[in-house]
């Protein structure tokens, strides 16, 4: 599972955990979010904008 953080601020989505507080159940695939998706901290990212991070698993 991989891991993509928001360039503006310290939210990380982490596939594994989802974001259940969104509604994003643990194990949604970050391509599976809505396309309208945006930071649930900052609400000024939008999904395209998010930045993969290396994961060594
Ligand atoms: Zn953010």
């Amino acid at each position: 599972m991989a891991k993509f953080s928001c360039p503006d601020c310290e939210f990380v989505y982490d596939e594994a955990l989802g974001f259940e507080r969104e509604g994003y159940a643990s194990g949604t695939l970050f391509a599976d979010l809505p396309e309208d998706f945006a930071c649930p901290f900052c609400y000024v990212r939008d999904k395209d904008e998010f930045i993969a991070l290396d994961d060594s698993d």
